[in-house]
């Protein structure tokens, strides 16, 4: 039988809006060392604005930025998002596409009236010389902005530049999370550079960045080196790690693999649920033992 602590536990984090889906989870949240977030819409409002795009010698905006754009079309990655809108609000028409493909944490690429056009990091895009972007992208990463590349019939013809905004909340989380003895780790696909600008920023921990969505699972299992993890995340990429990590938080505001992979599922996309659940698990072991 359920003890009815951990039932008035349950019942209170549910008033706070955090869901535990099962009751073990009240124990295993209070047993956590170290709480791992996912970057982008997690930690970040995952709703990225295009803020710059840099153009290699040769390349036109408008007509880069429409082919480009035909292609992100068919693909829902929020970077995705933020070129098609600039696109649409540039009152741009877009090309007819064909053999679109999507590489996970990668990129995607297709055609776009015949021609090839690629669009992603610098490991998707590696046999191209980045030497011309260099300058202008580690200033960009450094303010906490992600560049992707593009390549247009193989050569590379833009550094397109997209910012998402952190959370409000973001920072009195990690903040308390310390207060409380805990470590604080970040787990991004996102670029070195700019997953290290975005940590600094919010005072984390422990940054591993540039992990591809397969690898996320053993990048978790290697932050066990601290103690048991709980990992707080919203995508499709996410739901493994949810799944493995000692206690899984899932973002209300995330997809429904994230939701359904969960052990704690927060109401809404605000962050403060995890020091709620925290506090929650926490008081009610206490009764406990
Ligand atoms: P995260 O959600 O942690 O930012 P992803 O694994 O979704 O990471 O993506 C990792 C990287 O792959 C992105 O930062 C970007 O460089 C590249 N990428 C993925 N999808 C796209 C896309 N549709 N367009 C451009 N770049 C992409
Ligand atoms: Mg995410």
């Amino acid at each position: 039988a359920v003890p009815t602590s951990i039932m008035v536990g349950t019942g209170r984090a549910a008033e706070l809006g955090v869901l535990f889906r099962k009751s073990e989870a009240l124990q295993q949240l209070r047993d956590a060392k170290v709480v791992a977030f996912d970057k982008t819409g997690t930690l970040t409002e995952g709703k990225p604005a295009l803020t710059d795009l840099v153009l290699a010698d040769g390349f036109a905006h408008d007509d880069v930025l429409a082919l480009v754009a035909a292609v992100e079309a068919k693909s829902e990655h929020p970077i995705a998002s933020a070129i098609v809108a600039a696109a649409e609000q540039a009152g741009l028409s877009l090309g007819a596409v064909t053999d679109f493909q999507s590489h996970a944490g990668n990129g995607v690429s297709a055609s776009v009236d015949g021609r090839s056009v690629s669009i992603g990091s610098q490991r998707h895009l590696g046999q191209l010389d980045f030497s011309g972007f260099a300058a202008d992208i580690d200033r960009l990463a450094n303010e906490g902005k992600t560049p992707v590349f593009a390549a247009i019939d193989g050569k590379l013809a833009a550094a397109i530049v997209v910012a998402d905004t952190i959370k409000p909340s973001s920072k009195a989380v990690i903040d308390a999370l310390h207060a409380i003895g805990l470590k604080t780790a970040m787990i991004s696909g996102d670029n070195q550079r700019t997953a290290q600008a975005i940590a600094r920023r919010l005072g984390i921990d422990e940054v591993r960045a540039e992990v591809l969505p397969a690898d996320k699972v053993a990048t978790l299992k290697a932050l066990r080196q601290f103690g048991p993890v709980a990992y707080v995340g919203d995508g499709i990429n996410d739901a493994p790690a949810l799944a493995e990590a000692d206690i899984g938080i899932a973002v209300g505001t995330g997809t429904d693999a994230a939701i359904e992979s969960a052990d704690v599922v927060l109401l809404g996309g605000d962050l403060k649920g995890v020091l709620n659940a925290l506090t929650v698990s926490r008081a009610t072991m206490k009764n406990i033992w």
